[in-house]
């Protein structure tokens, strides 16, 4: 078995944490080990304008069986003000942030949010996004200008289907829509200003499951310049513990296995290998085609939560939450390293 295989076939189980660089750090009293190439998420709001048959927000927050509207500061100008006390208070670490949510391109507090994370000494910025507001305006610039404006590195953009329709019964838009013609605009626009774009594309049996659809949309968005596309299984998640019925049905319907995908995309000669590597509940593989840097992706929530709770002094990643805390969890009351000092409702 090749060095390639091994990684790929025995994944999580050979994660080990303590291997990786871990930084000694105090969140106000509390003694942690922070992973070294730690991410900040910082998830802006719970609100998107589609409903997703997958939604991976909702099942991520909704895996441990609560509400889904989340607490929020409310007041505009206290949330801006927590938010860079705690980018100043994590900057030693040298994080990487996220902007994700929800629609985070669709809050009020957007761009305020993407000044104060530039003021800070941020050593890579990402923007997770269903498109549909990059080329609209807040006050005198696009969406997309105010990313790049913000020196934003990456814009992931979550399309499941090339073909619109197709797209549309799985991404279900109440309001607004990210076409593929918006994405001609987007796509070299966004290269030429270094803000590089990466099509996010949730493997579904409604809609790209094998390789020949993999080659298919990444031929299709190669023409309108793309050069970066990740291809993503749907999580495993401990089901004991969800509470939104229509997804989880969906989603055991629709789950394609990456295992029975890589068997197809070893016998494709269009897709060259050359890189994989393990994250502590991910598996990433790339592959060259043609020009374009495809990944293909897959998670486990159940393994990140035995790892997080076999190492409860190592923080893995970090989410700032609309109610203001500092957690190394995407629940906003579970694992709080920062804790705001306030009531929120
Ligand atoms: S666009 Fe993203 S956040 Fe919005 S419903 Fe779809 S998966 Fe969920």
């Amino acid at each position: 078995m090749s060095e390639f295989e091994k990684i790929r076939y025995t994944r999580q189980q050979d994660f080990n944490i303590k291997e990786k660089e871990l930084i000694d750090f105090d969140f106000e009293g509390k003694k942690k080990k922070v992973y070294g190439n730690c991410n900040l998420s910082i998830f802006v709001d719970d609100y998107c304008n589609a409903d997703c048959k997958f939604c991976v927000a909702q099942l991520r927050y909704e895996n441990q069986a609560m509400a889904y509207q989340k607490p929020k500061i409310e007041d505009d100008e206290e949330y801006y003000r927590r938010l860079d006390e705690v980018l100043t208070y994590v900057e030693p670490l040298n994080v990487s942030v996220s902007i994700t949510g929800g629609e985070p391109t669709l809050s009020p507090r957007f761009r305020k949010i993407i000044e104060i994370v530039d003021k800070h000494n941020i050593r890579k910025r990402t923007i997770t996004t269903n498109g549909s507001a990059l080329l609209q305006k807040d006050g005198d610039k696009t969406i997309l200008d105010i990313l790049i404006d913000g020196k934003f590195d990456h814009l992931n953009i979550s399309k499941t289907h090339y073909d619109e329709e197709i797209n549309k019964k799985i991404m279900r838009y109440n309001k607004g829509y990210c076409s593929n013609e918006d994405l001609a605009k987007i796509i070299p626009y966004a290269l030429e200003h270094n803000l590089r774009p990466r099509l996010s594309c949730l493997l579904l049996k409604d809609g790209i499951h094998d390789v020949d659809g993999m080659a298919k949309y990444i031929e299709f968005y190669e023409k309108l310049g793309i050069d970066n596309i990740i291809f993503r299984e749907l999580m495993d998640y401990d089901e004991q513990s969800m509470c939104n019925i229509e997804k989880m049905a969906y989603n055991k319907r629709n789950k394609v296995r990456l295992n029975d995908v890589w068997k197809e995309v070893d016998k494709d000669k269009r897709f060259v290998p050359y890189r994989n590597l393990l994250g502590y509940y991910y598996y990433v593989e790339m592959y060259n085609y043609h020009n374009v840097v495809v990944c293909s992706e897959s998670a486990d929530l159940k393994v990140q939560a035995k790892e997080k709770s076999n190492n409860q002094d190592i923080v893995y990643e970090m989410v700032f939450h609309p109610n203001g805390n500092l957690n190394g969890s995407w629940v906003d009351k579970e694992d709080i390293l920062l804790k705001y000092d306030k009531e929120v409702k």
